[in-house]
């Protein structure tokens, strides 16, 4: 009997993981492949029922799709995010080899794709023989700083702290200081040890796809195909497929933000959002709310409540009451030019609305690369992870960004947050050099277009494959 060809996914935790990974999906169903996307279910968060009702319309919109939901785990001891999500994923690996071996005897499995956060079950894939993929949903630039990170760490005998803001040199990036790496990897520790436990079985992959287009990131791309990453070692293939993003018509509702842009000028709305987890102390939103009414420009922000324990980011919070979070009055006073949302927006639709001029953004890559589809630039206040080598690519690189200063050290000032917001509204070069990089962006994914053909190849190799050898 003939098996359909089909694709397991399995994305880390959260929406941010989710939403990019439901548009990878797509793409193989439009290919001909049957998609499982094996999903683990959250610790608690305010996002769990966005997640739900996501599955859901996700399963009823694509027949050729389903989700695979394994059992919960108990929620590992450690707060630090990085030990926490590796931990999460060892735990549910026992569950997961359950689902793959007996899918594995009714289906031909063409592909299990792996996150990066995921790779604590790559010996999994490969102990049963299945071809094994990552999907990197970070930038092509992140990749080769990860790829390259273990050789650069044998190169050091202290912490990346300790060389202060000095430039670490990676190959195919701008220099970056060395207080812009992720948190994790600053000092050596159970953070640092979890993250370079991924970096190493990166290059153990059959291929590795990135959600990015190549001419976004030329220098990096090139550095990785030409295999400078990982020194003596063979780089896998890559395939730059992006950008993979929500179209923003998500089948629900229209959103009332929507009918609140409908009514305001065009471009002339600066949207506040800092990815499906961030949060600042109740003393930086009343400073940043300080400098947004003092700015005078239209705003649409999204504002959540801190985590209950500021250490355990992925933690409970506290239901968001705007009122008592933002200075008194505030929402009175800008009523007539402003919106705030608790906790979450539909952000792909607002930023494809033609009212939206300016985004202010912790520069997560999938913000990103909604802000370049709809060529919005971008005002860049990284948070956690990746964020501040991405944006340092924005701002230096692409030249599609300004900085926020004062971000890493403590409280950003109202008057910073006023004359950054007036600088990335009122910008014409900015805005100019966006609208370039969207044509860019839509011109990979059309027919013929670079990410086309890179998914193409992927497609021809995957094809390929002997199934059942991992080959
Ligand atoms: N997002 C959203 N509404 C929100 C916050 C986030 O729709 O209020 C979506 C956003 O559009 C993006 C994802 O959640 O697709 C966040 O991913 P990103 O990589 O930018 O950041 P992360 O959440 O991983 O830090």
């Amino acid at each position: 009997m003939e098996f359909t060809q089909s694709v397991i996914l399995y994305p880390s935790l959260g929406m941010g993981h989710l939403i990019p990974t439901l548009e990878l999906a797509k793409l193989f169903i439009d290919q001909g492949f049957s998609v499982t996307i094996v999903v683990i279910d959250s610790p608690p968060s305010d996002t769990s029922s966005t997640m739900d009702s996501f599955i859901s319309r996700a399963s009823s919109a694509y027949p050729s799709l389903s989700f695979h939901r394994l059992p919960k785990v108990a929620p590992p001891a450690s707060k630090l995010p990085m030990v926490f999500l590796s931990e999460t994923v060892r735990l549910a690996n026992a569950s997961l080899l359950d689902f793959l071996s007996s899918k594995k005897s009714t289906s031909d499995i063409r592909a299990v794709v792996l996150d990066m956060f995921c790779s604590a079950s790559l010996d999994i894939v490969e102990e049963l023989h299945l071809p094994s993929y990552f999907f990197f949903s970070s930038s092509a630039s992140a990749l080769a700083a990860c790829l390259f990170f273990p050789t650069l760490q044998s190169q050091l005998a202290g912490s990346f702290r300790d060389l202060g803001s000095s430039p670490v040199h990676f190959p195919g990036l701008p220099p970056i200081p060395a207080s812009d790496l992720p948190a994790d990897v600053q000092v050596r520790g159970e953070s640092y040890d979890a993250a370079l436990a991924h970096f190493v079985r990166l290059p153990r992959a059959d291929g590795i796809m990135i959600n990015t287009f190549e001419s976004l990131e030329k220098r990096a791309v090139r550095a990785l195909v030409d295999g400078v990453c990982v020194p003596g070692r063979a780089t896998p293939p890559v395939y730059c497929i992006g950008p993979l993003i929500a179209d923003g018509s998500d089948g629900g509702e229209r959103h009332e933000c929507l009918a609140w842009l409908d009514a305001q000028p065009e471009r002339s709305v600066v949207f506040l959002c800092f990815g499906s987890m961030g949060s600042f102390s109740t003393e930086q939103l009343k400073e940043t709310a300080g400098g947004l009414e003092r700015s005078g420009q239209r705003f649409l922000w999204v504002v959540r409540s801190p985590p209950s324990d500021p250490a355990y980011p992925f933690g409970p919070r506290a239901e968001t009451e705007l009122e008592a979070l933002l200075p008194e009055g505030f929402l009175e006073r800008t009523r007539e030019r402003g919106m705030v949302l608790e906790s979450w927006a539909p952000q792909a639709a607002v930023l494809a609305h033609r009212s939206v001029g300016g985004f202010v953004s912790h520069c997560g890559w999938n913000s990103t690369l909604e802000a370049v589809c709809s060529g919005v630039p971008m005002l860049g206040w990284p948070l956690y992870a990746e964020q501040r080598m991405n944006r340092v690519s924005l701002v230096e690189e692409a030249k599609v960004a300004v900085a926020m200063e004062g971000c890493h050290n403590g409280l950003v000032s109202a008057d910073e947050v006023e004359t950054k917001i007036r600088r990335l509204m009122e910008s014409r070069a900015l805005g100019e050099r966006m609208a370039a990089t969207k044509e860019r962006a839509v011109a990979a994914r059309t027919e013929g277009g670079e990410s086309t053909l890179a998914l193409l190849e992927l497609v021809r190799a995957l094809r390929k494959a002997t199934p059942g050898t991992g080959a």
